[in-house]
């Protein structure tokens, strides 16, 4: 059920010395949805997404429902509900997978915690089976999903992933597909930038689209795979 607009960005703008990373971009992201974000190597997604959760200074506007962001440092965001995973996936390789997932906890502070929200989590992502196995010793797809547990364990309002399903096969794709709809499904609003356009199309209820730092497209994916800018912008003829 897609509710309001829950994260509402305008004209952000982050410049890295002479390079404009992001330019101007506005999108929003309601209440229920997946959010694609998505773009060629270098178009500013990842900085997009460090903006968004203050770790990069921009330009621009940025609020969760109607709190404004913007002004907000990171840790700061993240107590106003809006969790993040990064890239490099940073876990603590000798702890095992449930006190992993535990470090997230500290976010929750501010909520009244219901039954067991860690067993809940682990639940929610499939890793129960795991949970008292070292980190270091986990595929790449399982911690993918300690790192989305850490982040999630806090309940933030939205999410934001950072290329999840990088250095998945394609049956761990699928499989981390179901679990972000699950996460969904538990309340948690999404918006991820992904390269793997298969997860991305059969996931997302809508994606926006950048190309050298520029908002190019904003749709369903159905409009999203016919438009022509958007293969221009992945062929590099744009
Ligand atoms: P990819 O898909 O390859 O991860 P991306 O869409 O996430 O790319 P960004 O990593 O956000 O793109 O990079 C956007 C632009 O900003 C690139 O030109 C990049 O070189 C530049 N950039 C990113 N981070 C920095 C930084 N810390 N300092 C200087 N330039 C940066």
């Amino acid at each position: 059920e897609v509710g309001p607009d829950l994260l509402t960005v305008r004209g952000l703008t982050v410049r890295y010395g002479g390079v404009t990373a992001v330019s101007g971009v506005d999108l929003e992201v309601r209440e229920g949805e997946i959010v694609g974000l998505i773009g060629p190597n270098g178009a500013g997604k990842t900085t997009a997404i460090d903006a968004i959760s203050g770790f990069a200074t921009a330009e621009g506007a940025v609020r969760l429902g109607d709190t404004d962001l913007a002004v907000l440092k990171p840790h700061r965001r993240v107590a106003q509900g809006l969790g993040r995973t990064f890239q490099a996936i940073e876990l603590y390789e000798d702890l095992s997978v449930r006190e992993n997932v535990i470090v997230g906890l500290t976010a929750r502070a501010a909520h009244e915690a219901d039954q067991d929200p860690v067993e809940e989590t682990l639940a929610l992502l499939g890793l129960g089976s795991v949970a008292d196995r070292p980190a270091g010793s986990l595929s790449q797809g399982q911690r993918q999903l300690v790192s989305i547990a850490r982040a999630i364990i806090g309940r933030p309002k939205v999410l934001l992933l950072d290329e999840p399903a990088a250095g998945l096969d394609s049956t761990e794709s699928l499989w981390l597909g179901e679990r972000l709809r699950g996460i969904r499904d538990s309340g948690i609003t999404i918006l991820m930038v992904e390269h793997d356009m298969g997860l991305v199309l059969s996931l997302c209820d809508r994606i926006h689209v950048l190309n050298f730092g520029e908002l190019i497209a904003s749709g369903s994916p159905r409009e999203i795979r016919a438009n022509q800018q958007v293969s221009q912008a992945y062929l590099g003829t744009s």
